[in-house]
């Protein structure tokens, strides 16, 4: 068994991996809020224990090792059919669930998961439209882009939403970006400004979302 601690940075170092082949001291201890020394300290004792659950190295950073990226889709898919539990079963909104499957998923056993993802039908994914890793620890190959990068004149179907603001969560629930929708981008402005959309709700003008909006969008271009 691990610790709630050990599980939490498996996650980070899981998903800055993911995003740049690479967990460095400083980018988990700022995602995870922590100083520096208490994360080095972390990660030596990862480092060490047997199995290892990371290759470390002295003022870069983590890997994970074939174990260590195991047990964090591990963990991952406790949170995400955690999240989906709450919403199809007890009625959470998107922007509610995170918090309390980052509390629950460390209380949880093997026992009451896979319940529980019976009980949902084994699903694919969770209520962000991320990939639910299954039994195996495997996860389905996509491809996806951020609303961002459409040209004007290309549509995308929304299939994830990033989860770390839930105040974008409920704004994009009022405009009616939800998963699965379709939006297609009229035009965008130059230096960063801003993504103007067909409004996907029928009578409704275009709209402009900034980018720290868009960027959380990821959508399957449908060219
Ligand atoms: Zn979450």
């Amino acid at each position: 068994m691990l610790t709630s601690s050990v599980e939490n940075y498996l996650k980070t170092i899981y998903s800055l991996q993911q995003e740049t082949g690479w967990a460095s001291t400083s980018a988990i201890a700022e995602i995870m809020e922590v100083a520096n020394p208490s994360v080095t300290m972390m990660l030596k004792r990862m480092a060490a224990m047997d199995p290892a659950l990371i290759t470390y190295v002295p003022y870069e950073g983590a890997k994970l090792t074939p174990g260590g990226e195991r047990q964090a889709l591990d963990v991952i898919r406790v949170h995400r059919l955690m999240e989906t539990f709450l919403v199809k079963a007890l009625g959470y909104t998107w922007d509610e669930v995170h918090e309390d499957a980052e509390r629950l998923e460390h209380a949880s056993s093997p026992r009451l998961i896979e319940r529980m993802a019976s009980f949902l039908g084994d699903p694919a994914r969770d209520p962000h439209g991320e990939d639910i890793p299954d039994r195996n620890g495997k996860l389905p190959q996509r491809s996806e882009t951020p609303l961002t990068q459409l040209d004007p004149g290309q549509s995308g179907r929304i299939v994830r939403v990033a989860a770390d603001k839930p105040d974008i969560l409920r704004y994009l629930d009022e405009i009616g970006l939800t998963l699965d929708v379709t939006v297609e981008v009229l035009e965008k402005a130059p230096f960063s400004g801003p993504v103007t959309i067909k409004n996907p709700q029928p009578g409704s003008a275009a709209r402009a979302l900034g980018r720290e909006v868009t960027n959380r969008i990821y959508v399957e271009a449908s060219d």
